[in-house]
């Protein structure tokens, strides 16, 4: 399979890297890094502060070709329909996902915040979305990086790997 990353401006490239090397690993596939992106003043919800996910999807579905794999990555807060917040959103149908960077940067009493604990959950909800394009739910196993995240800590149990489960649905 082939993934392209694309990426707004202000994503680091540190983060992009690594998603680049372990998505390409976790996947067993080709990952194109480079490209960008912009958001669009109607994809912004002014008074939240943040873009709305769905609509960015939409558009973005045709900039690649049909058969490959597309996760968009930003640091722009993103929300969806009936949701305060979404860490990421799949569009199975398209092939296309989206990730934000902009609640993964905070610490609790548990786990202070370390650059690389950032990069885990980058990685972390990158491939939960990508697992949503191979057609794999939401799993109940709390560790498994397809358990639904609601909150840090959620992301945080669960880290980048798959359950022996799941696992049977990679390439
Ligand atoms: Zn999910
Ligand atoms: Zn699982």
């Amino acid at each position: 399979m082939r993934i392209w990353i694309f990426r707004t401006t202000d994503v680091d490239s540190k983060v992009l890297n690594h998603l680049q090397e372990n998505l390409a690993m976790v996947f067993c596939g080709t990952v194109e890094s480079g490209k960008t992106f912009e958001l669009k003043e109607k994809e912004l919800h002014a008074a939240r502060g943040q873009y709305k996910s769905t609509p960015i999807l939409w558009r973005l579905r045709i900039l690649k070709p049909t058969q490959d794999f597309l996760l968009a990555v930003t640091e722009a807060d993103l929300y969806a329909d009936g949701l305060n917040f979404v860490f990421g959103e799949a569009y199975l149908a398209a092939r296309c996902a989206i990730i934000s960077l902009a609640r993964l940067k905070a610490g609790y009493p548990e786990k202070p915040f370390t650059a690389e604990l950032f990069l885990r959950r980058a990685l972390t909800e990158a491939v939960h979305e990508v697992g949503h394009l191979l057609g794999i739910g939401h799993c109940p196993q709390p560790t498994c990086v397809m358990h639904f995240s609601n909150s840090l800590y959620d992301t945080d149990r669960k880290g980048p790997t798959f359950c022996s489960r799941c696992q049977e649905f990679l390439p």
